[in-house]
């Protein structure tokens, strides 16, 4: 099959990134017989220094008329001062929003051969970490009204926090159907004891659970979710919460997998096109090193196969690759540990297209 994939690399590292993962989906191509046709489209801090704009509507056409986004990373000390709807991260909320993606979609996976990475007990490491979590991408409280007034002279803000059962439904079907490919295990999370927001998701989850029998569903509430991910995330599968709770659980999910750099996402909307990046930004700590750890971009490109491509034979290959890679002992500089061999990003790259055979 072929398949059209707009290329953002942006700043810092994200170059590096992306150059590193165009082979591993060459070599995909190649063993499974698809064509990928690759077109650059300028965003972030290098589209700010070249035309003035962070993303321009022509860019975000071409990411339109694509089947899928590859993202580096945006950003950087040097664009840090620009006001903020200047800055390099702009691009990101225009292509999130103009394309129409509200699910975001991070699993969290503690590799056997990255154990040591991991910051909880042994005891608890050794139970594994396998799960996602999809988070509501564009409603609740980061787009609902917002403001300030003054109340008996003393300044107030406030946020409000909106969601339509469309909004609820869509993203709650999304889970449903990811979990249904997985464990079958899914925990919708909210803070229905407080807020009328997540009254409504949860009554609008229960409704849906109907739907879906062969998927074992609970609730949970935030703050114990928090908690229980910490505790004891052998339990989980597919998680499923708002913006704001998502953002906040998806990070503490990344960090007790070990590095940054292994990290990788979706964005997707109502149809298979999706936005796929690691988690990570743009390092420019460490950026035109080819240090780099590209494994959260392969991993991302991984799940573009799967997600947007409908590829899983092709998604499981490459993930079966990076572990293969990681169990042989290779390792970049953020995951290295004793008697690991240390390699830079394009050597990485070649090994992890090395180890792709046909399953
Ligand atoms: P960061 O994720 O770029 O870096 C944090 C630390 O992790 C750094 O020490 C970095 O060297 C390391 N790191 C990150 N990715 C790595 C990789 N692949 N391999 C090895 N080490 C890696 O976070 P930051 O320093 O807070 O942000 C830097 C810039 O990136 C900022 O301008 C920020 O706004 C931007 N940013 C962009 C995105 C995005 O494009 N989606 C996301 C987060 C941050």
């Amino acid at each position: 099959m072929d398949f059209k994939i707009a290329l953002i690399k942006g700043d810092g590292i994200g170059p590096e990134i992306i150059d590193a993962t165009v082979p591993v989906l060459e070599k995909v191509g190649k063993v499974y017989n698809h064509k990928f046709y690759f077109q650059e489209v300028l965003a972030g801090g290098c589209s700010i220094d070249k035309i003035g704009v962070p993303i321009t509507d022509e860019a975000l056409d071409v990411c339109r008329k694509s089947d899928a986004v590859m993202l580096g990373a945006v950003g950087g000390p040097k664009w840090d001062n620009l006001p903020g709807d200047k800055r390099p991260e702009v691009a990101l909320f225009r292509l999130r929003g103009g394309l129409g993606l509200f699910t975001n979609i991070r699993p969290a996976i503690l590799y056997d051969a990255l154990r040591d990475a991991c910051p909880l007990k042994p005891e608890l490491a050794d139970k594994g970490i396998d799960l996602v979590i999809i988070r509501e991408l564009t409603g609740g409280i980061y787009f609902g009204e917002r403001g300030r007034y003054i109340k008996d002279n003393v300044e107030v803000a406030y946020d409000t926090m909106p969601y339509s059962v469309h909004e609820i439904e869509r993203i709650g079907r999304v889970a449903f159907e990811i979990a249904r490919k997985r464990r079958k295990k899914l925990c919708s999370v909210d803070k229905a004891n407080v807020l009328e927001t997540s009254r409504l998701w949860r009554q609008v989850m229960h409704r849906l659970k109907e739907e879906y029998p062969d998927v074992e569903y609970s609730d949970m509430l935030v703050d114990n979710a928090a908690m229980q991910l910490v505790r004891a995330p052998y339990q989980f599968d597919v998680i499923v919460t708002e913006n704001m709770f998502g953002d906040i659980l998806s990070d503490e999910a990344s960090i007790i997998t070990g590095s940054i750099g292994m990290l990788p996402s979706a964005s997707i909307g109502s149809t298979s096109f999706g936005m796929y990046e690691p988690i990570h930004g743009s390092a420019p700590d460490i950026a035109g090193r080819g240090i780099a750890n590209p494994l959260a971009t392969i991993l991302s490109a991984a799940m573009m196969l799967r997600y947007s491509f409908n590829l899983e034979a092709e998604a499981q290959a490459v993930e079966r690759a990076v572990a293969d890679v990681l169990d042989n002992g290779y390792r970049t500089g953020d995951i290295k540990c004793e008697n690991s061999i240390v390699v830079g990003t394009k050597e990485m790259s070649r090994l992890v297209c090395e180890n792709i055979k046909k399953l």
